[in-house]
């Protein structure tokens, strides 16, 4: 079957909400046993729920990724609960002092959204990549960039760099490890109907309704839209696959 993840180890990190409790679930549902991790250990506990209720296999762990020493105790947890790593998903992130502008913005908003979107990246694929190299067999890392990673707009300087990072992350690791099994792509999602998505509506009053007019789809999308990316990525099918930013955006980046 394709996208078959039976006998494969998946970890997502943000599995507590959104696109990353999509991926957890979609992940399990196509046979992955899961490591569901996040800084919120109730949205956590609540997708184990979901995939357990569901007949899946998961378990929570609790991992703040801006910490090197969680995120290296993450990937040892994952390999004590279930012997290996073969596709991580890197997906948290926040979008804290979005709406302000580069001149007002504070220097603390910076290094806290960057310690979460850009330096964790980078820890979570550190300890990953070791853990795959080691193993040896086909495995895939895939980042959640955004459109905000491929052009810009104002008022959201941290979390626009942060995501333009993210991409040049994943495309330099990409080909330092092309020769080897471990495959690295980012997805790049326009507007999808999140918490964080509420967030830039309350920071930035109207934006959710101007999707309608900026996603030539007229819409939002939904997490499970980009989870069934997430796993075409991760999945043997894609082994021809490296270095891609792929857009899940309704079209957006094309205007
Ligand atoms: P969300 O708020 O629903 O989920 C984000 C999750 O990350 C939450 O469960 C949160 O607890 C977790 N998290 C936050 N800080 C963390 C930390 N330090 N350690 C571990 N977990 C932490 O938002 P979402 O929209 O699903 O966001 C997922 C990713 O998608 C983010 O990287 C975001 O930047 C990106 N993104 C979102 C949109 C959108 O419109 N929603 C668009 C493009 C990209």
């Amino acid at each position: 079957m394709a996208g078959d993840f039976s006998g494969k180890v998946a970890m997502v990190t943000g599995a507590g909400s959104g696109m990353g409790k999509a991926t957890a679930i979609l992940f399990a549902k196509r046979g992955a046993k899961v490591v569901v991790s996040d800084i919120d250990v109730k949205g956590g506990e609540d997708t184990v729920k979901q995939i357990k209720d569901a007949g899946g296999e998961a378990s929570f762990v609790k991992c703040d990724v801006a910490k090197k020493e969680e995120v290296q105790a993450l990937i040892k947890k994952t390999v004590e609960l279930y012997g290996k790593l073969d596709c991580a998903y890197n997906n948290a992130g926040i979008n804290s002092g979005i709406g302000t502008p580069t001149a007002d913005y504070k220097e603390e908003d910076w290094d806290a959204l960057q310690a979460v979107n850009l330096k964790a990246v980078f820890l979570c694929m550190k300890y990953e990549l070791q853990q795959m190299l080691k193993q040896g067999n086909k495995c895939s890392i895939v980042n959640t960039s955004s459109v905000s990673g491929l052009s810009s707009h104002p008022v959201a300087p941290a979390y626009v760099s942060s995501k333009f990072g993210c991409v040049g992350l994943t495309k330099t690791a990409a080909l330092e490890y092309a020769k080897t099994n471990v495959r690295i792509n980012c997805v790049c999602p326009g507007p999808v109907y999140t918490a964080l998505f509420y967030k830039v509506d309350e920071a930035i009053p109207g934006a959710a309704e101007a999707v309608k007019s900026i996603v030539p789809m007229g819409r939002a999308g939904q997490p499970e839209e980009v989870a069934e990316c997430v796993l075409f990525l991760s999945s043997d099918e894609a082994s021809f696959v490296t270095a891609l930013a792929m857009t899940v955006d309704g079209g957006m980046a094309a205007m």
